[in-house]
């Protein structure tokens, strides 16, 4: 089955006064229709310029795509012209974004700013338009009656629902969502959270979702990629990767290094902080906080192998045996 969306190579700078910074580099990722992807990593890791670079939206200036392919439905996003662009942005492919107050207009009732995007994107009249709104309204737990309130009229939770309806009023094959629940509080997280594993089965919605929790990844997504300094350095389908891990990232990452020498449960943190984009080290570029770090590691980046017998996870690490010769 051909992939929804596959990414390659793709390498993504930031110029800023001559001074480059690698944002994203050589990024690989593949998606199938209906597939939740959970792209994880601390701040700075490179997932928000992942995620704009694969709407084509990383402002330039200061930011530029310098290499890759962003494969979706067989074409490469990359080499469209810009308004077909834009109505794949509209028709196909939808971003939810972390604040829902960047994505909703405050002088336009809820319910008009979910009509506009049915009536531009889908094949219907004004009236037929308000009526679609009005499920969609429904369809993420706000009650229809509410259609003429205007965004600050409700709380945070339901805004984001709001987004999300707007999100989904195009039927798109491939939503990506950027932190879409860090602005709201648990509670409401974890009905977000419902609302979009509910609407993925239903509409079998394929979904980027950008996190730095890995409660989020566990509940939602089918597959997982971790990024450190604009690199995977580990990904698959999430058995894979939660019981066979093998990068010394990722496994600090899920706290999964015992203090051996205390005896005791207690988790590692990971020590130092993430390299500075604009001067990243020689070879892997973990290997200054890497507690298994050699000589090799300081001088040659490591390439991903194929680490569990399924053939998707990919870890990129010297340590890391091969199940299998090459990867993809
Ligand atoms: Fe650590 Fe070396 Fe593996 Fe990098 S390649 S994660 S430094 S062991």
């Amino acid at each position: 089955e051909q992939p929804l969306l596959s990414v390659e190579n793709l390498s993504i700078v930031y110029e800023v006064d001559g001074e480059v910074t690698h944002a994203v580099s050589g990024l690989n990722l593949t998606l199938r229709k209906g597939e939740t992807l959970g792209l994880i990593g601390e701040t700075g890791a490179g997932k928000t310029t992942t995620a704009l670079g694969l709407m084509r939206l990383v402002p330039n200036p200061p930011g530029r795509i310098t290499s890759g392919k962003v494969v979706y439905d067989g074409q490469n996003l990359l080499d469209v012209p810009e308004e077909q662009m834009r109505t794949i942005r509209g028709n196909n492919i939808s971003m939810i974004f972390q604040d829902p107050m960047t994505s909703l207009n405050p002088v336009m009732s809820v319910g008009d700013q979910i009509a506009e995007v049915v009536l531009i994107h889908q094949d219907v009249d004004k009236a037929r338009s308000v009526d679609k709104a009005k499920e969609m309204l429904e369809m993420v737990g706000i009650p229809a009656g509410r259609y003429s309130e205007f965004p600050h009229q409700f709380s945070g939770g339901m805004k984001q629902r709001v987004v999300i309806a707007i999100a989904l009023a195009c039927n798109p094959d491939l939503l990506i969502a950027d932190e879409p629940t860090t602005a709201l509080d648990v509670t409401i997280q974890a009905q977000v959270l419902d609302l979009m594993k509910a609407l993925k089965q239903k509409y079998n919605t394929a979904m980027v979702m950008i996190t730095h929790d890995l409660g989020v990844v566990a509940q939602v997504c089918d597959k997982v990629a971790i990024m450190y300094a604009g690199e995977i350095v580990e990904s698959g389908p999430i058995r894979d990767v939660y019981k066979n891990t093998q990068h010394p990232y990722t496994k600090g990452l899920f706290g999964s290094i015992p203090d051996l020498n205390k005896n005791t449960d207690r988790l590692i943190p990971i020590k130092g902080l993430m390299p500075d984009p604009t001067h990243l080290p020689e070879g892997c570029k973990f290997h200054p906080r890497c507690p298994d770090a050699t000589a090799l590691c300081g001088k040659v980046p490591p390439k991903p192998v194929i680490a569990s017998t399924g053939g998707e996870h990919f870890v990129s690490c010297h340590l890391c045996q091969p199940v299998l010769e090459q990867a993809g």
